[in-house]
């Protein structure tokens, strides 16, 4: 069994990396940062964002678990006091492998077609003040959006900002992507349903503009300058996450947001 560490890169982070190679060489596991088996995110949920962006390429043979060294996280779910735990699970057990899914935007710039895979969210705002915005539903004109942005996440992106702007929150079990509208403005000639929206797997959507466009993945931003048209659906690949002990979704939706 491979392993790669991704860690937040603060202080405690790092300490508890380093614990972990210390356990891992005990057990035989072998560390490899190109083709690991499985990726240990140590941090919180910005963190598990990173490791996925950082093994992006390898989403059919990885598999990803989480340490979290604030609070539970959503794709954090062990406690920094169980890393030793975690190490003999990783050697010894045979884990329950859960796919979450993932939005895929595509589009061109610079004469160049770019495929993109988001693991929360894909964030779309104007480059240049208001986003104007024509969407489309499966080839058919829906609305012209005018506003701050459309945020289209994934379900387990639904209880990040998509969650802050009113979206539904979506058990990771639905293949599907929600859009959701950030402060749109509405009358005669701009006109937004004013609710989110959640397309299923077979569904797509294009997003077309006139202007440069701040396109965010995740935490990381894409400046287009010359893209019109970005089409969203919900990805054919999927995130691969290790669970060596039950994670039940809704009770990380109420111990983060109710309890
Ligand atoms: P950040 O601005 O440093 O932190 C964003 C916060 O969102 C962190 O507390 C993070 O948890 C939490 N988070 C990340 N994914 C989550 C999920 N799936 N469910 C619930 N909470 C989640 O940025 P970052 O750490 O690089 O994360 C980028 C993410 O920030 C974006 O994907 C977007 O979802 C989110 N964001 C939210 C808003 C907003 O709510 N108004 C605005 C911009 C971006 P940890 O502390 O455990 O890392």
């Amino acid at each position: 069994m491979k392993f790669s560490i991704w860690d937040k890169g603060d202080e405690e982070s790092r300490a508890l990396s380093a614990r972990f190679h210390e356990q891992a060489a005990r057990y035989g596991l072998e560390s490899d940062d190109e083709q690991p088996d499985i990726v240990v995110s140590i941090g919180g949920d910005g963190t598990m964002l990173q490791a996925f962006h950082r093994f992006r390429h390898l989403l059919r043979s990885v598999s990803f678990v989480g340490v979290h060294t604030g609070r539970l996280g959503f794709y954090a779910d062990w406690r920094k006091d169980e890393l030793v735990e975690l190490v003999r699970m990783i050697a010894e057990a045979r884990p329950n492998i859960v796919q979450y899914p993932l939005v895929q935007a595509e589009y061109e710039s610079g004469g160049e077609r770019f495929v993109q895979l988001a693991l929360n969210e894909f964030t779309l705002k104007s480059a240049e003040g208001t986003l104007v915005a024509e969407l489309r539903i499966n080839g058919e004109p829906f609305e012209m959006f005018r506003g701050d942005g459309l945020v289209i996440s994934t379900p387990s992106g639904s209880t990040a900002y998509n969650k802050s702007v009113g979206g539904a929150v979506i058990h990771p079990s639905l293949e599907a992507m929600q859009i959701a509208e950030i402060a749109s403005i509405n009358n005669r000639v701009y006109r937004t349903l004013g609710s989110s929206i959640v397309l299923p797997k077979h569904h797509y959507c294009d997003v077309q503009t006139e202007k440069p466009i701040d396109l965010w993945m995740d935490h990381l931003l894409l400046r287009l300058d010359d893209t019109r048209t970005i089409r969203f659906h919900v990805a054919e690949e999927k995130i691969s996450f290790a669970r060596y002990r039950p994670f039940p979704f809704w009770n990380r939706v109420r111990e983060s947001f109710i309890t």
